[in-house]
């Protein structure tokens, strides 16, 4: 059984949270380390221990063939003082399954969570009490083995950082414009789309440069076989509101399993919607808008919660809406969300972990 270890020295110096939070930038005093050595029977013991740099092997095999996997959650402090993670164990289940799937070893779902409750424990004056601030929680793992022959690593490295995080949108809740390609695809069937791994990332920086420079905020990628259904935003899983249902393109193993839309989609079911995972065509939101069918667009994710879209671009077709306000069920899910995660409405589904 692996222990938990504690480096860590009473904090000297009070801790300063700048008040102008650059999402990621921001890191707190340390990390939680773990390693892998199937040579030493697999994991070590995990430490709690300083955010400092780490050293590496210029060969370790991360460098090369890019076997390196992450998760993104977060920690709110709620309005009673009370931490909460939202959601953590999926997040932790969902690592595994990447793991599964890029040849990296997986973690002891319950040895980790305790782990991870313990650091932000140990942090916990970094996490900021502003509205729509709260702790970004990044668990990353990666080959470490010196080797430069293409094969899956024998030892791994296992960290979480903490990063104070202020409002995704610090000027309010802000529709964004959207840019459909058809020339870039993000995944395809029997690919690692559904995995939060280091390189679907990388190949995804051309494109997002590409709708940037010509003024929109994110791309829509399509299916990488017909260029027919609509698949992800960059980091953000897509819904599509029409007049009689709420649609979400099904888990087929090309798009990521957002745990902000299997929320999303259970609160929806909640309040009685007529909601339906499926493949949507992007021909078919093209149809509604022009025949008065579509309501709104939004993506879900765990950075921005909710992002209202504004505008979507295909070719020369444009899907408007309002340039200013957020759509309304949009709004609606975005403050459903945030009233569990801040403790300003009751948890009734039980998502919240209390951090001690
Ligand atoms: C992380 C991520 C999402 C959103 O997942 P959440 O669990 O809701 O944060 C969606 N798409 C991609 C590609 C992602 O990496």
């Amino acid at each position: 059984m692996n222990k938990l270890i504690f480096e860590t020295e009473p904090t000297k110096e009070k801790i300063q949270i700048p008040d102008e939070l650059i999402f990621g930038k921001t890191f707190t005093t340390h990390v939680l380390e773990m390693d892998y050595d199937s040579e030493k029977g697999g994991w070590q013991d995990a430490i709690i221990k300083k955010h400092e740099n780490i050293s590496l092997s210029p060969a370790a095999l991360v460098f090369h063939y890019g076997q390196a996997i992450f998760e993104g959650l977060k920690a709110y402090k709620q309005i009673d003082g009370k931490i909460v993670l939202f959601r953590p164990t999926k997040n932790l289940e969902r690592l595994n399954r990447s793991a599964e799937k890029m040849c990296i070893p997986q973690v002891n779902i319950d040895f980790v969570m305790e782990g991870l409750i313990e650091l932000i424990n140990v942090d916990r004056d970094w996490i900021p009490n502003k509205p729509g601030h709260s702790l970004y929680i990044r668990p990353v793992m990666f080959a470490t083995d010196p080797m430069l022959g293409v094969k899956a690593g024998e030892k791994y490295k296992f960290l979480i950082l903490l990063s104070p995080v202020g409002p995704y949108y610090p000027g309010g809740f802000k529709p964004v414009p959207i840019m459909v390609t058809d020339k870039y695809v993000r995944a395809v069937r029997g690919g690692v789309g559904d995995c939060k791994t280091a390189g679907n990332y990388a190949a995804s920086l051309y494109a997002q440069r590409e709708a940037k420079k010509l003024g929109f905020a994110q791309v829509l990628y399509l299916d990488g076989l017909q260029q027919k259904y609509i698949e992800e935003v960059g980091t953000m899983n897509m819904f599509v509101q029409f007049k009689n249902e709420v649609a979400t393109p099904r888990l087929s193993g090309t798009i990521l399993p957002g745990i902000t839309r299997m929320s999303v989609l259970e609160i929806l079911k909640d309040w009685g919607y007529n909601v339906s995972e499926r493949d949507i065509e992007l021909k078919e939101i093209i149809d509604a808008y022009n025949n008065g069918n579509l309501v709104e667009l939004f993506g879900t994710g765990t950075a921005a919660v909710i992002s209202s879209i504004s505008k979507l671009k295909y070719g020369e077709t444009e899907i408007m809406f309002s340039d200013d306000h957020a759509g309304e069920l949009g709004t609606k899910l975005y403050e459903a969300l945030t009233d569990i995660q801040y403790g300003k409405s009751e948890d009734k589904f039980g998502w919240n972990v209390i951090v001690k």
